[in-house]
């Protein structure tokens, strides 16, 4: 490994010049509101090398973070975001923020805000554009310093969310005095509180605290439906995870920002279902909808199924039981209350991107893309 991480190292020099790292998004959802609303994006970084093929982060983040060069790397990270924040502006008419990563050794940098602030100026954006996300353990290990650059940060009007809440051992009182605008609570901490037994007392206690100071409380990981309802039934304001979407390339971003436009313009609240919807005004709404359940309709998949890649995509039909005896016995509107039911139960068990569908009377389809072999 250590002849790797020397291939790596002496490759970082052409992989900036040959734009082989490459930013990819993944979209942040407000889950309080009825259907969770997109509140922002994470910028993370990937290494598309030439001959080792795509490297995570945290395979050579932590290398460049001991000699340095995660600076740079970062920087570059941070301008490719800026663009991109622009661009959608400019391009598609949405402003969305996005917050990026600054290691605990960007914090060490005296010129870190006028970095930030000639990048605002550069791109003609705002401080509300760009989020900051700095991790927890740099606070506690190294108060002070970190504290300090914070709220110089903080003064020039950028918001902070302390990352990986729960690793770092800060104590829960520590929070209250601290300089953030938001808390990230870190993967592991929901995992174990999801894990066997299921122990989500902890996780209250954080959101209560946050809460207490008006800290907005961000999860991260959330990979079920399970854990999305549980986090928003404990107050928890905002989750990111595969359960929405894994982090992604821009092209495959960009459907999150438009549906979020045609959201905030179809005023409606009636029309709302609590699944993830396509469409480009009311007309369009209805036209793919069933009005009893408010499930996507027979035309609506049927345009679905061709959009998807075969390989990724998986498929479930259901059909229920004893409807038409149902039917038969206590009349349409005992049957269609049934349906009201399947309906909300189906949206509860599958995941946000997943596409649920009544396409008969009593025939339901999922179509659920992106299934890959590790799910
Ligand atoms: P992080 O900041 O805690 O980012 C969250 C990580 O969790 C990301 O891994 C993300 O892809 C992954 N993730 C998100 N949702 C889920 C989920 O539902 N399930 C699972 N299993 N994983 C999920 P990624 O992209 O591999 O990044 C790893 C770490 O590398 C990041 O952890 C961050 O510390 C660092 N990193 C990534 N990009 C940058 C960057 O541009 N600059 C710096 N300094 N660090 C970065
Ligand atoms: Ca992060
Ligand atoms: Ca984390």
């Amino acid at each position: 490994s250590e002849i790797y991480a020397e291939q790596l190292l002496e490759g970082f020099d052409a992989a900036i010049r040959e734009k082989q790292f490459t930013v990819y998004y993944q979209p942040k959802f407000s889950v309080q509101p009825d259907i969770p609303v997109l509140s922002s994006a994470e910028a993370l970084v990937r290494w598309i090398h030439p001959t080792l093929g795509m490297i995570s982060p945290g395979v050579f983040i932590p290398l460049f973070e001991s000699n340095g060069l995660v600076e740079q790397l970062d920087q570059f990270v941070w301008r490719e975001a800026a663009a991109q924040i622009k661009d959608w502006k400019t391009r598609l008419g949405i402003a969305v923020p996005v917050s990026v990563n600054v290691s605990r050794v960007d914090m060490y940098n005296p010129d870190l805000l006028a970095y930030f602030q000639n990048l605002l100026n550069n791109y003609g954006l705002t401080a509300q554009d760009i989020l900051l996300e700095i991790t927890e353990s740099a606070y506690t290990q190294d108060s002070i310093q970190i504290i300090d650059t914070v709220n110089q940060l903080r003064s020039a009007g950028f918001q902070i969310e302390m990352d990986d809440f729960g690793t770092g051992y800060s104590s829960l009182n520590m929070i209250s005095s601290l300089p953030i605008d938001a808390l990230k609570l870190d993967m592991q901490f929901i995992r174990s509180a999801f894990k066997n037994g299921k122990n989500i007392r902890m996780l209250e206690i954080v959101i209560d605290i946050a809460a207490s100071i008006s800290v907005p409380v961000i999860a991260e990981g959330v990979e079920t439906a399970e854990q999305m309802f549980t986090l928003k039934s404990i107050g928890c304001n905002i989750a990111q995870g595969y359960y929405f979407s894994k982090p992604v390339p821009v092209d495959q971003f960009e459907p999150f920002l438009l549906e979020k436009k045609n959201c905030d313009m179809v005023q409606s609240p009636a029309g709302r279902s609590s699944q993830r919807k396509i469409y480009h005004d009311k007309h369009t709404y209805d036209a793919m909808h069933d009005p009893l359940t408010g499930l996507y309709n027979y035309s609506a998949f049927d345009m679905f199924l061709h959009d998807f890649d075969t390989e990724h995509t998986a498929l479930l039909l259901a059909e229920m039981n004893g409807y038409d005896e149902l039917k038969a016995l206590e009349g349409i509107s005992v049957a269609n209350q049934m349906l009201r039911s399947v309906a909300v139960v189906l949206k509860e068990n599958f995941r946000f991107s997943d596409f649920i569908c009544r396409i008969r009377e009593k025939e339901f389809a999922v179509i659920l893309p992106r299934i890959h072999s590790d799910q």
